[in-house]
């Protein structure tokens, strides 16, 4: 062996990833780089991977091989069997195992000295404690609605009295050939709230639509998935992952589509629409996997600088539906998001409106997509959605308009929401 081809100091697997990360190179801001000190603080730091899925294989693998040595994961799901053409990691005996756990014994057997931990459960289960063990939090999620909960948790968090309160959060998104990486430092930065109408719901419909004139194969499920399944209550609990209970919704749907002669009613789509089930290929996840691990390895060491340093970049998008194209931009922070704003964000009311037309309004607002929300006015509650006794007492509010509920123009509502237990949601009524 050549002198310079003397291992590194964490081993000879990783001599050129040594090279890489303990070395300043042509973009390295030297005052915030020591060589020497990288590898020992990447050896000791705690990472957390959230999915499991087909971007969280891809994640748990680059982030083993970019040396990460104490990884931690969550996912609640068991594998199944659809999950094999991109979920790399698992193989067909796996099937009905969780996702985490599997994962996690596959990359440490591959990747010796690596320790994974898997946490079969839900981001939700644990509390502020927890995320506060990690340095960096890596997202590969396919719900909106987790990555609102685990965003609005860590701007919380944040507090300048406690050192390393603040943990920066890098997500990745894929949905088909398109995807994104984005980088960000809570209450520093644009965070997912303030970016929450770059991800429209795909098919916002109103729940008129729905329940009187559908249109589409669609708006039957969401039928079946809303109201049908509301009205009978065939089961008591409605679980996306019970496959009677999917089949009672496609029935539901089916019977209402032959009503109205849309065609395109299956299973599958049923469970699509249910679950939001978003389209994936695998190369795509590898893509934005691999983005955002190495923004996590550039962030760990400083070797180059990362997406979401302060008034920086801090969101790369891909597509690859026209050929290739990537882009790569600074999402302004916003003084009204409700996560990490101070300001009431403006909403355009007619004071003519219920507040049942309100509460769906909240529903469908690209910003807001609150499926739940329980509205409180400067003076009084106005709908609660929980506890039942409470939404009994406020239920006859939602028939009423806001006039006559004595709301005015330049009022401000509170609005909660249980998937956000954190979070209030500002808005200041503008009456048009
Ligand atoms: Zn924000």
């Amino acid at each position: 062996m050549a002198p310079d081809e003397i291992p590194a100091a964490s081993g000879p697997r990783w001599q050129y990833l040594d090279r890489i990360r303990t070395r300043a190179g042509p973009f390295t801001n030297k005052e915030m780089f020591d060589g020497d000190a990288v590898v020992p603080f990447m050896d000791s730091m705690k990472i957390l991977v959230i999915g499991a899925g087909g971007l969280g294989c891809e994640i748990l693998k680059d982030l083993a091989l970019s040396g990460f040595k104490d990884i931690h994961v969550i996912d609640m799901d068991t594998i199944d069997i659809s999950n094999l053409n991109r979920q790399f990691l698992f193989r067909k005996a796996d099937v009905g195992s969780y996702k985490a756990e599997v994962a996690a014994r596959f990359v440490e057997n591959r990747v010796k000295g690596v320790k994974i931990t898997p946490h079969n459960c839900k981001i939700q289960d644990f509390d502020e404690d927890f995320y506060m063990q990690f340095q960096i939090i890596v997202c590969g999620l396919d719900s909106i609605e987790a990555r609102r909960w685990i965003n609005a948790t860590l701007v919380n968090m944040v507090d300048e009295d406690v050192d390393d309160s603040l943990k920066p959060l890098i997500d990745g998104g894929t949905e088909g050939f398109k995807g994104q990486s984005r980088v960000i430092l809570p209450t520093m930065t644009s965070c997912i709230e303030c970016q929450l109408d770059m991800h429209a719901p795909r098919a916002a419909v109103p729940l008129c639509t729905i329940a009187t004139i559908p249109r589409q194969p669609e708006h039957c499920i969401e039928w079946a998935h809303i109201i049908a399944w509301d009205r009978e209550k065939p089961f008591p609990l409605l679980d996306k992952d019970d496959p009677e209970h999917i089949t009672w919704l496609y029935q539901k749907a089916l019977e209402r589509a032959q009503e109205f002669n849309i065609p395109g009613v299956t299973y599958a789509r049923t469970q699509g629409v249910v679950k939001n089930i978003i389209p994936a290929i695998a190369s795509t996840n590898a893509i934005i996997a691999a983005s955002c691990c190495n923004e996590a390895l550039k962030i760990a060491s400083n070797c180059a600088p990362s997406l979401g340093i302060p008034d920086e970049n801090n969101y790369m998008m891909y597509s690859g539906n026209d050929s290739i194209y990537t882009y790569t931009f600074k999402h302004e922070k916003k003084d009204d998001c409700p996560v990490c704003g101070n300001l009431a964000r403006d909403l355009d009311v007619d004071g003519r409106w219920t507040l049942g037309e309100l509460v769906e309004a909240l529903g469908v607002r690209p910003d807001a997509q609150l499926k739940k929300p329980s509205i409180r006015s400067e003076k009084k509650t106005l709908y609660m959605q929980f506890p039942p006794s409470i939404e009994e007492q406020t239920r006859p509010n939602l028939g009423k308009s806001l006039v006559e509920l004595g709301l005015e123009d330049g009022e401000e509502i509170g609005v909660t929401d249980p998937a956000f237990a954190t979070v209030s949601f500002k808005f200041k009524l503008r009456f048009k």
